[in-house]
């Protein structure tokens, strides 16, 4: 391409539109020296010079030739190019420092340039014409951003973390070389997805990965943990974690996140899992010897009048099923953490359960008034001995966290298609924030008043997972220093 003045305009006007025009420098096609004949207001600027001391001078005089520019970028070899091909050349990005009279010094600067040739009669170049652009906060802002995305890349890479991003139209799928080490690959080649995807366990696929995909498209986040297996068939666990990016129309576009290998922490806490169900199973035996000796032992003394041995005998009766309860939930809490923990599904009376239960449970308060409230004809079909578990529950923590005068209420009754069932005590209560935190595993509230009670806090977060498994819901209502209502719903057989 080369451009012509247009022979009919007049010397002056080309001269004021030619100064106004942005960087802009015109110089004479006369190899080696290429005389500068004009240069437009914003040339001069940005150059830090003036008309007067370089117009008329040789471009490389005035503005001295940088030695480290390539072939690609250096004026010269572009400038004898464009001569003697007659193509406009165009050069995208540059570095060329400029002196700043200022600071007195030089300053780094970027800029892009077009060099276009302008043709006399014959066919030659008679001029060419050297637009530049300064771009140095383009760059500046470019140079930034990879510095940013080589910080981040530090940081995952320090973490350990592999990056990955999903595509949810297309299932493009770009993840960090990180991942390959993660699934067990030696080479660094990007992965496709599918091949992550079959070395995920069937199980976690289907159970945790698609219904943990289908709740973050609605809630725009994602957390699982599952098991992979390597190409050599070894068992890993991953935990990932992701966000939805959701498009101008509110539909989910992409799905970002980061996946960690947490095979070592999987495998403490399985072994600590064994660990204690190995120890509840080993102290259940004697401690069920123990009950029935007592039992035994009572039977055989019958009806005694001594007062010492009567409340000797039943405080032990009541320390024996403290342990067993305890023993039982460790027991439950292993089996829930490998998935063994099976429901006994079955149609019962839940009125006759609550009551059995808190004849039961009472044992381990004696004398605490227990009222109980009911609705006529409440027929569940669930597992009764871990729903009574879960009743157990709330009221040994009723018996725990209240005064010994204070009444306690349990109520049953049918809502909405459910049985609802309720505890209430008149005890310490629970702040709000706590109150969304007492399902978890072993999560206590630190108070003063929490310090002489014991517990473990698994009895909760037992309930929490028994309820769930029955499709049901479980809660609390409380204000601090003024008691707890714990329920759960169930839904009703019809
Ligand atoms: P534990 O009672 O063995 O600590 P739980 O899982 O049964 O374990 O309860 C977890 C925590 O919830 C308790 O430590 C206590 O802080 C709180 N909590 C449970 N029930 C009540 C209640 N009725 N009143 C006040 N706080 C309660």
């Amino acid at each position: 391409m080369s451009a012509r003045i247009p022979p009919d305009l007049p010397d002056d006007i080309f001269k004021i539109v030619f100064e106004k025009s942005p960087g802009s420098l015109l110089v004479k096609g006369d190899a080696p020296c290429f005389t500068i004949v004009a240069a437009s207001d914003t040339y001069l600027e940005v150059t830090s010079s003036t008309r007067e001391t370089i117009i008329g001078k040789g471009f490389f005089e005035a503005f001295p030739e940088d030695k480290t520019l390539t072939d690609d970028t250096n004026a010269r070899v572009i400038f004898n190019k464009v001569v003697k091909t007659g193509q406009k050349i165009d050069v995208p990005a540059y570095r060329f420092d400029v002196y700043n009279p200022q600071t007195k010094a030089a300053e780094i600067r970027y800029w892009s340039c077009n060099n276009t040739p302008i043709l006399n009669a014959d066919k030659n170049v008679a001029y060419i014409l050297n637009t530049v652009v300064d771009i140095t906060n383009e760059v500046r802002a470019r140079e930034a951003v990879v510095e940013n995305e080589n910080r981040l890349r530090m940081a995952t890479e320090a973490a350990s973390m592999a990056t990955w991003d999903l595509g949810l139209r297309d299932l493009t799928f770009i993840c960090s070389p990180r991942m390959n080490e993660i699934f067990g690959h030696d080479s660094n080649k990007q992965l496709p997805l599918d091949v992550l995807r079959i070395q995920v366990d069937a199980e976690d696929m289907k159970n945790i990965v698609v219904p943990a995909y289908n709740e973050a498209l609605h809630t725009g986040h994602y957390l699982y943990e599952v098991r992979i297996y390597w190409p050599d068939g070894s068992l890993r666990w991953i935990k990932t974690q992701g966000i939805v990016i959701y498009d101008e129309k509110k539909e989910p576009a992409r799905m970002l996140g980061t996946i960690i290998d947490i095979t070592d922490s999987k495998r403490d806490e399985i072994r600590k899992n064994d660990f204690i169900a190995m120890a509840s199973h080993e102290l259940k035996t004697p401690l069920t010897s123990i009950k029935a000796y007592l039992q035994i032992m009572s039977k055989k003394l019958g009806p005694v009048s001594d007062s010492f041995i009567n409340s000797v005998l039943q405080k032990a009766n009541i320390q024996v099923n403290k342990m067993a309860d305890l023993i039982h939930g460790f027991l439950d809490l292993s089996k829930l953490e490998s998935g063994k923990l099976q429901l006994k599904m079955a149609t019962f009376d839940m009125n006759k359960l609550i009551k059995d239960t808190i004849l039961e449970t009472s044992l381990l308060s004696p004398g605490r008034a227990i009222k109980f409230v009911q609705k006529k004809e409440l027929t569940v079909y669930a597992d009764s001995e871990k729903i009574s578990q879960v009743i157990s529950n709330f009221l040994s923590n009723a018996f725990k966290y209240s005064d010994k005068e204070t009444p306690i209420v349990v109520t049953s009754a049918k809502n909405n298609g459910c049985v609802c069932v309720s505890v209430t005590d008149k005890g310490i209560g629970i702040k709000p924030k706590d109150q969304e935190k007492l399902f978890q595993r072993f999560y206590r509230v630190e108070s003063e008043k929490m310090k002489n009670i014991s517990g473990f806090g698994i009895g909760l977060y037992l309930a929490s997972e028994i309820i769930q498994r029955h499709k049901g819901t479980i809660g609390v209502e409380s204000e601090e220093g003024r008691g707890a209502t714990f329920y759960f719903m169930l839904p009703e057989t019809t």
